[in-house]
């Protein structure tokens, strides 16, 4: 189900758990402003989630209310994620749903880095 992102950040969420520690997860990448790690039902060869440390339920909610410096933090660390996985070379794809029409189901913002392939179709629904 997607979710509704003009609710309250849930600090429940399964990626505040990961966050902290609770619930395991395939690190990939960590600094002081993001987590990165494998998408744990891998839609291509590359299929990483990155998520910011603070607590932000989208895109809209981290592009309203983020300071700059975590924007930009947030931002480096999708970078240096996607050049650690030697995907700058043969490029990738990023993803961020957003709400009920993006179909996004986990209420804390997280980048989708697709790579590992040749991708054709925009969107193929
Ligand atoms: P979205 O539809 O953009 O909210 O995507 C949520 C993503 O989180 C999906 O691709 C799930 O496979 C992934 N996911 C859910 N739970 C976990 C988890 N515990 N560890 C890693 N990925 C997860």
């Amino acid at each position: 189900m997607p979710i509704d992102p003009k609710l309250p950040y849930d600090p429940a969420n399964i990626f505040a758990r990961i966050l902290r520690g609770e619930l395991p997860c395939a690190r990939v990448y960590e600094d002081d402003h993001a987590l990165a790690f494998n998408d744990i039902r891998p839609q291509a060869p590359v299929h990483v989630l990155v998520i910011p440390k603070g607590e932000y339920v989208s895109w809209d909610d981290f592009t309203a209310k983020a300071s700059d410096a975590e924007i930009a933090g947030f931002m480096r660390a999708v970078g240096a994620v996607t050049r650690q996985l030697e995907l700058d070379g043969p490029g990738y794809r990023l993803m961020v749903n957003m709400g009920g029409a993006g179909h996004q189901e986990v209420p804390h913002l997280h980048v989708h880095i697709f790579g590992g392939r040749q991708f054709f179709q925009m969107i193929a629904d």
